[in-house]
């Protein structure tokens, strides 16, 4: 299925990446203004406050719903930054937009509920509201997609989505495990989908922030949601992740934006070189599994077994020591002899059953 998209007409930082900053909760009129202001004499463009906070257990600020909403139009009025909030039900959808607000985006927990997304899609109908998806909390990028199609088959079309981890139960140096691979494959198959990065909720942490928005950048994400405080110790929700409008600065100008245009030549020679390649492994490969069809008739003329153990753990501990010695990851190397491996015993079990 195809995504009908309009760009989003965001506006960018310098023309590079669009960045979305600001807190996580919008607390007090002085703190979403304080906050608003610094960011804007920084150059940010876009400001970001959560009015309704999904919470994992009850007791912590949910957030002030709809009394927060005329602060978010005060910080477009006296900044001219646009503004964008969560929405989690139509009601949201409703009084957000009521009161000005310009880009919606839908939270994790939400999007992993198809019910929560498809009422969303219902009250957006009709509406010209910009809308961004978070990934679900669990690693399933059908889930997310599902939530893309519903938001856009509701007619929304200025639509993207924002990366911001996995969840997983065992506590790594993540709050949420990045795995590109899951927004790098959403790109592969929307290619005009821009989506955003969120290292403020992958991290959990404030010192891990400027990495991971140089590695977002560098996998060719279109932009960053950074969560942004103007006393982030003191921050009602997520402290531990906030950033100062000072530090984010320093973050933001310390980043190298990779031009996605320019070079276009330079890479085609390049991609012509690696097409050349991966047709010299594929026939490698094929010529291999016909010598491994050879040996797989001579094992069952012979009568052995068609896996080896010895012979196989052999393959991968020297074909590991040579892929390291030559800059590979051993773990890469090994993952790719598992596979070649797996082909073979399947072509010499096919031979054994004729
Ligand atoms: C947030 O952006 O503050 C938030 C609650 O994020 P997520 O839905 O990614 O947990
Ligand atoms: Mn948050």
């Amino acid at each position: 299925m195809e995504l009908n998209l309009q760009p989003l007409n965001l506006p960018s930082d310098q023309e590079r990446a669009f960045i979305i900053a600001g807190p996580c909760s919008a607390e007090t009129e002085e703190q979403v203004m304080t906050t608003a202001k610094q960011l804007a004499g920084k150059g940010c463009h876009i400001f970001r406050a959560g009015v309704w906070k999904p919470r994992t257990k009850p007791g912590g600020f949910e957030g002030h719903g709809e009394p927060a909403l005329p602060w978010l139009a005060r910080v477009k009025q006296e900044t001219g930054m646009l503004v964008a909030t969560e929405v989690a039900t139509p009601k949201h959808v409703e009084l957000a937009l009521k009161h000005g607000v310009d880009i919606l985006w839908i939270g994790a927990r939400t999007t992993a509920n198809p019910f929560a997304v498809q009422e969303l899609a219902d009250a957006l109908k009709g509406t010209d509201a910009t809308v961004l998806i978070k990934n679900p909390v669990n690693p399933d990028l059908e889930l997310w997609i599902g939530a893309l199609l519903r938001i856009n088959g509701a007619g929304i079309s200025k639509l993207g989505a924002i990366h911001r981890g996995f969840s997983s139960y065992e506590k790594k140096l993540y709050r949420n495990e990045p795995m590109w691979q899951i927004p790098i494959e959403l790109k592969r198959r929307f290619p005009q989908l821009p989506v955003v990065c969120d290292p403020s909720h992958i991290s959990g942490r404030r010192d891990l922030i400027a990495s991971l928005c140089q590695e977002a950048l560098d996998m060719g994400l279109d932009g960053l949601m950074v969560e942004s405080h103007c006393n982030p110790d003191k921050a009602w929700s997520d402290a531990s992740q906030q950033v100062t409008p000072d530090v984010l600065d320093f973050i933001v100008s310390r980043l190298v934006f990779r031009d996605k245009t320019e070079h276009a030549d330079k890479l085609k020679d390049y991609r012509h070189e690696i097409d050349e390649l991966d047709d010299e492994i594929i026939e490698l490969l094929a010529k291999r599994m016909k010598v491994s069809r050879n040996i797989g008739e001579y094992k069952k003329e012979v009568g052995m077994t068609v896996v080896q153990t010895r012979r196989y753990s052999e393959i991968l501990d020297k074909r590991g020591a040579q892929g390291s010695l030559l800059g590979i990851g051993r773990e890469c190397i090994k993952n790719i002899f598992e596979n070649i491996h797996e082909e073979s015993v399947r072509q010499q079990m096919e031979i054994f059953n004729k």
